[in-house]
């Protein structure tokens, strides 16, 4: 009864092996990368290292372990000493002073891959955090450790993921950045960029990582930069192999990291799972993570790199907003905008207690659709508007709450 097998089954069977094989390492591949993903962030986001404020000893922890990382995979030392770059920041410690500053040293961590290319990819991510609250923090109860475990632990996590995946991959240089101060004004990855370790007129693009641990079950992926390349959009769109929603802005500036190298005519991208609940108070923690969205970002950004190889001129664009000067602003609403809305106008997604808005009865949900006697559509109208006015002005708010516009009128005290 024994039939020799014929070829078409050899074939079959052969065909079926390799796509068990394929299935288990990709498997194996993906339950380590989100098991190291888990120590990352449950370590760094701990009450040990007390909220990673720049200047402090939980900032010294979180980068001695990024340091660990660095040596483990091989990293060349970039930094002055060793991976360490030190940096001065005026920092203010008292919520309730514009004056009082402190001056504290902080610590980029920056490592480095040599493959003797031509160009080289920057991956940038912020490590430090809020500490027990004050200044930045929308929690105004008492002083607590603000975790951080999204805000920017999961940022760290997925820059350390992405050192092994692209060693293997000869075709650019890179240098992976963990910043200090970012919190307190990107002062970090601004002193980076005026004394940078390597050469920056061959960084083809810097690739920033804040809030990505947050990925929601509709799959919406901000992407922040996309006009900074005339490259980046067809790009993105074609290795969107797990189908991101994604929500892009062209803007190269915007309040993270990724600015300071585009203010260098850098093309830049950041990638940002949205605003939530918990953004700088105590409560972002380790548990609320999804650690499986931080793994498909990880895999995204890997093939973005790859594929970007195969485009020859990759050039780089001012986007408009570069342009105008940065609004400087003398007063605030204390509110917080949704960055993932796209309709028109400004939403708010939180209300800080006790400051202008919250005053002038203005809600979560809540769209500003004016001020005074300027159109707000987007967030940069938004800041521009703000801009113009200094504590003491009134004016008036024009908002869309639930299907009803109503007029608030707003006073700026201290
Ligand atoms: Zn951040």
């Amino acid at each position: 009864m024994n039939k020799k097998p014929t070829l078409t089954t050899i074939l079959i069977v052969l065909f079926l092996s390799i796509l068990f094989i394929n299935f288990f390492l990709n498997n194996k591949t993906q339950k380590t990368i989100i098991s190291n993903m888990i120590k990352d962030v449950s370590y760094l986001s701990s009450d040990d290292l007390e909220g990673r404020k720049i200047g402090t000893k939980g900032e010294k922890l979180a980068a001695e372990y990024i340091v660990e990382k660095f040596k483990q995979y091989d990293l060349i030392e970039k930094g002055i000493d060793g991976y360490y770059q030190y940096f001065n920041a005026s920092i203010r410690e008292n919520p309730h002073s514009r004056v009082i500053k402190n001056k504290v040293q902080g610590i980029n961590v920056i490592g480095f891959i040599d493959n003797k290319m031509k160009e080289t990819i920057i991956i940038g991510a912020h490590y430090d955090h809020l500490g027990f609250g004050g200044p930045g923090s929308l929690f105004l109860d008492s002083m607590q450790i603000h975790n951080g475990a999204d805000d920017n632990a999961s940022g760290v996590s997925v820059l350390l993921s992405l050192i092994p995946e692209l060693s293997r991959h000869k075709i650019y240089n890179y240098l992976f950045i963990a910043f200090s101060g970012e919190e307190q004004g990107l002062f970090g990855s601004s002193f980076y960029a005026k004394n940078p370790t390597i050469d920056l007129e061959n960084v083809r693009f810097m690739l920033n990582f804040d809030m990505v641990g947050r990925l929601s079950q509709d799959n919406i992926l901000a992407i922040n930069g996309t006009g900074t390349s005339s490259k980046w959009k067809k790009l993105l769109q074609d290795v969107n192999i797990d189908n991101f929603n994604l929500r892009t802005s062209e803007s190269g500036t915007g309040p993270s990291d990724h600015t300071s190298f585009y203010l260098q005519n850098i093309p830049v991208l950041h990638f940002f799972t949205g605003q939530h609940q918990d953004y700088h108070k105590p409560t972002d923690d380790v548990d609320k993570i999804n650690f499986k969205g931080m793994y498909k970002i990880t895999k995204y950004v890997k093939n973005i790199i790859l594929k970007s190889s195969k485009i020859t001129d990759f050039d780089f664009k001012e986007t408009v907003s570069s342009t105008t000067i940065t609004p400087k602003f003398k007063v605030t609403l204390g509110i917080m905008p949704d960055y993932l809305f796209d309709g028109v106008g400004l939403r708010i997604d939180g209300v800080s207690k006790d400051r202008t808005a919250f005053k002038a009865g203005i809600l979560k949900g809540d769209i500003v659709l004016s001020m005074g006697g300027d159109e707000v559509n987007d967030i940069m109208q938004y800041m521009k508007a703000l801009s113009k006015y200094k504590i003491g002005d009134s004016t008036s708010v024009k908002l869309l709450r639930k299907s009803d516009t109503i007029q608030v009128p707003v006073f700026f005290f201290k």
